[in-house]
This record gives structure tokens, C-alpha cells and sequence, in this order.
């Protein structure tokens, strides 16, 4: 599984703190902090975000 950064896109997140008040990713690519991630299995999800193509094809 990869956690996916909803501001740039990028399986670039790891986990700055985690406590009562729930886990913190920090982004590397970007300046992005916070709790909400996207997790997935496939490793081109990423990619897929960038440019649309999930959109496209409408696949899942
Ligand atoms: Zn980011």
C-alpha cells in the first residue's frame, strides 16, 4: 500500500506524528501537512492522478 499526497499527487507522504489527535503526514514534494491521505494499492495510482487517466477510462 502507498499513501498518496491529495495536494500533489505523489506517494511521497510519511508519517510525521501520530497520538490522540491522529496521524500527521508530512509530504516530501510538497509543503502539504495533515490527516487526510489517499491510500492505495497500486503503485501508478499517482501518475493516474496527475493526468487524468483514471477519469478517462472510468475503470476501476
Ligand atoms: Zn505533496
Amino acid at each position: 500500500m502507498v499513501l498518496i499526497c491529495p495536494q500533489c499527487g505523489k506517494a511521497t507522504l510519511y508519517l510525521e506524528t501520530g497520538g490522540v489527535m491522529g496521524d500527521i503526514y508530512r509530504c516530501k514534494n510538497c509543503t502539504y501537512i495533515g490527516n487526510f491521505v489517499i491510500e492505495s494499492d497500486d503503485d501508478d495510482l499517482s501518475d493516474e492522478l496527475r493526468e487524468g487517466k483514471r477519469m478517462e477510462t472510468g475503470k476501476y
